[in-house]
């Protein structure tokens, strides 16, 4: 099975460089659509879509969300106080616009804490298949994620990586023959650990359906 991502292309189950040399891909078909690994930062991504580890109050932090804003510049917070007051719930996500950023839309998503939820598991699904929703109601093409959660939220990145790759492999299978514009959905890891352990996670769905 042939299988293509934007700067590459490459056969199923084998890691590869793109043209970069440096940036370490993986894809693999989920019924029409593309499920893609990349390493790298999530700032540098262009596509319609990217996806911010948010907290409750859309108030900034570190991490992925300290980068996006930065990377992004003031008119993405000036746009979520103005529409989100009350900021977004845990497992839910709204959109704005992606300022200076290679992207349409940042959607911020708030996934649990890993302490202090019970709830996580349904949580962490919740999270990534709201993005997902918001992105095929605004018609878009392309969707990167980081790795929600798994930062100072403390949610254990084996875990989390196979609830993340369910509930997009299981979108992606259910949109088939729906007339989304979605092609692909991504995942931006920023360590090289993090990267391998997704990777083992894409082969394990791959293997179960
Ligand atoms: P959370 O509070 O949801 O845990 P964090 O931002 O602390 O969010 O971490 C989520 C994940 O994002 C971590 O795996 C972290 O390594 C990763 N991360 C941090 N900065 C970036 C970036 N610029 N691009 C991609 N991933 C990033």
């Amino acid at each position: 099975m042939l299988l293509g991502g934007d700067n590459f292309v490459m056969k199923g189950g084998d890691m590869v460089s793109g043209r970069s040399g440096a940036m370490l891909s993986y894809v693999v078909n989920v019924s029409l659509r593309r499920l893609e690994l990349v390493l790298g930062d999530i700032t540098e991504q262009a596509v319609d879509v990217i996806v911010n580890a948010a907290n409750r109050r859309l108030a900034g932090g570190g991490g992925v969300d300290g980068a996006i804003h930065r990377c992004g510049g003031a008119a993405i917070m000036k746009e979520t106080r103005e529409k989100y007051p009350d900021g977004c719930k845990t497992g839910s996500a709204v959109a704005s616009n992606a300022g200076n950023l290679k992207a349409k839309y940042v959607f911020h998503a708030v996934g649990p804490n890993w302490y202090y939820e019970p709830d996580r598991f349904d949580l962490l699904g919740l999270a990534y298949g709201s993005c997902l929703k918001l992105a095929v109601n605004l018609g878009c093409r392309s969707v990167v994620f980081p790795s929600i959660s798994t930062g100072s939220y403390g949610y254990p990145i084996a875990e989390s990586s196979v609830v993340a790759i369910k509930t997009v492999g299981d979108f992606l299978k259910s949109v088939d023959g729906v007339n989304s514009s979605l092609e692909f959905v991504r995942f931006c890891l920023f360590s090289e650990s993090d990267f391998a352990v997704y990777r083992e996670s894409v082969d394990n769905y791959c293997k179960d359906n």
